[in-house]
């Protein structure tokens, strides 16, 4: 075998796919008994016509990377459906701030729309140079730089106590919520560098949910692998070095365990003192029907942000990072059915996505807390509950090993991650590990489903490993 991938998240499988394509001989092995990492869905274990997305749930992501975007989902029948409303964020007096795609309606409805313009008028018009700075490798020369430099100026700006130049404490919520996406205390840069490029997409290609749920994106790429001779080994965790070159969709700390005494000891040492973040506690709903929402217009969102004002929002953040949890944890919701109606069962069932921010490690079943959330932004929510399922932190890395203390983000919520890597590294994708590359989204662009990652890494082991230097088309 030529490569071996060790994991089949969509950096994994990307990585594989390029492998694959160049004509080496590939072999993605997943330790869990389903591939598809982070991106996999599941029926609901009571009600099967229910399905939920076991990770990830919205993908504009999934339309807006370069690698995506080239292996064209679309063409291979990986419909995302962008709905107009974009994302929402109840605030506690019962009204809502609201992100459409359209930025004018956006603008029209926040208190003072003139200041949320100035933060994303500019970039909504310049996504691809958004785009081509966050999903960059940043080793090399972003492809517009007057657009970098707007969207690093506004992410320091509202990554510092300059954040208060946004005007509205709706818009103010509604970009922090945004920000939250990546799990780190605020302001910071990471907070807000997630929520000028996630902000950013919500205006342009909007965000979007996946018909049939997110397991249609990494079984487009499955196929394709398949397709071009790689195969799939499922419920085999890797626990030894595979022959030949290794390219690890894991958690940089795997390769403590994998290759014992032969990790190089500074390389040991800097693996050692890596650090993963806050956890998550994720709880699956099943509803009767419509949430009520006090604030009509969230209704129509299929993702909803909970974490209440600005201030709230920080509040929680600076609990969970002291290891405390908080007394209104933020807290993300993802209703897929508003998007795709075929998450609907023949009884009117539809699944409810959520997960709070809790300290690493936390064993709290939260379902109570988000329930009260909820009953807050939209009373009578508890009787539409038919059933919930609660994985707590302690227990994320049962069904991911990457998620270790329940951290989704892989230790990559630091702006040293984001930029640098995992290590200080020319190359964040290799290692000083013989033939033993890394992919996962503890690598930059760091975390979300775009398969970057993996695609720098593939490009790294070919040109190292295989002297070869032009990637191959990705087209179907
Ligand atoms: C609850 C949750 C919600 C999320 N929501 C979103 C969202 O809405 N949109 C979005 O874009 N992103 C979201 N994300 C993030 C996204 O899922 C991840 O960033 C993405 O999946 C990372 O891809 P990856 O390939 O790097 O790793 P993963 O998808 O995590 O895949 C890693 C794979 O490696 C396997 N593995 C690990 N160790 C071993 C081993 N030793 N042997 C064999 N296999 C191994 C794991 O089982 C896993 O299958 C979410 C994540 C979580 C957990």
């Amino acid at each position: 075998m030529d490569v071996t991938v060790v994991g089949s998240g969509p950096n994994g499988l990307a990585a594989a796919v390029i492998c694959a394509r160049a004509g080496l001989s590939v072999r993605v092995i997943e330790g869990q008994p389903t591939a598809g990492g982070g991106a996999r869905s599941a029926p609901d274990p009571e009600f099967p016509g229910v399905l939920h997305d076991v990770c990830s749930a919205v993908h504009p992501l999934g339309l807006a990377s370069p690698f995506f975007a080239e292996f064209d989902l679309a063409a291979r029948g990986v419909q995302l459906v962008a709905p107009e409303t974009s994302y929402a964020n109840p605030l506690p007096d019962g009204t809502a701030a609201v992100a459409y795609r359209s930025l004018d309606r956006t603008c029209e409805e926040l208190d003072d729309g003139a200041s949320w313009r100035r933060l994303f008028g500019p970039l909504t018009e310049h996504v691809d140079g958004v785009l081509g700075f966050f999903l960059g490798d940043k080793r090399s020369l972003p492809p517009d730089l007057p657009t970098t430099v707007r969207a690093g100026l506004r992410v320091l700006t509202q990554g510092s106590p300059a954040w208060s130049l946004l005007r509205g404490e709706d818009a103010r919520a509604l970009f922090t919520g945004v920000g939250t996406h990546a799990i780190s205390t605020m302001p910071s840069p990471v907070n807000s560098g997630a929520g000028v490029m996630l902000g950013t997409l919500a205006h342009t290609v909007g965000w979007p949910v996946p018909v049939g749920g997110t397991q249609m994106i990494p079984d487009a790429l499955i196929a394709d692998l398949r397709s071009h001779g790689g195969e799939l080994v499922v419920g085999e965790p890797v626990t030894a070095p595979p022959e030949g070159v290794a390219i690890y969709d894991t958690a940089p700390t795997a390769l403590l365990d994998i290759y014992g005494d032969a990790v190089p000891s500074r390389y040991a040492k800097a693996l050692r003192r890596y650090r993963f973040g806050p956890g998550v506690c994720k709880v699956d709903f099943v509803l009767s029907g419509e949430i009520g929402w006090r604030d009509t217009r969230v209704g129509q969102s299929p993702t909803v942000h909970l974490g209440g004002t600005r201030a709230q929002m920080a509040l929680a953040e600076r609990e969970i990072a002291a290891g405390r949890h908080a007394e209104w944890p933020m807290t993300l919701v993802a209703l897929p059915h508003l998007a795709d109606p075929s998450r609907i069962d023949d009884q009117g069932r539809r699944p409810l996505w959520t997960y709070a921010h809790v300290p690493s490690g936390s064993t709290a079943d939260l379902t109570e807390t988000i329930t009260g959330m909820f009953e807050d932004a939209a009373p009578g929510f508890r009787d539409l509950v038919v059933s919930s399922h609660c994985v707590p932190a302690s227990q994320m890395s049962h069904h991911n090993a990457n998620y270790v203390g329940g951290d989704i983000i892989v230790g990559g919520a630091t702006l040293f991650a984001a930029m640098i890597g995992p290590t200080l590294r020319m190359n964040p994708w290799t290692t000083p590990i013989p033939k033993a590359y890394l992919c996962s989204s503890a690598t930059p662009p760091g975390t979300g489903v775009h398969g970057m990652a993996g695609y720098y890494a593939a490009r790294t082991v070919l040109r190292k490993e295989f002297g070869i230097g032009a990637l191959p088309k990705l087209a179907p």
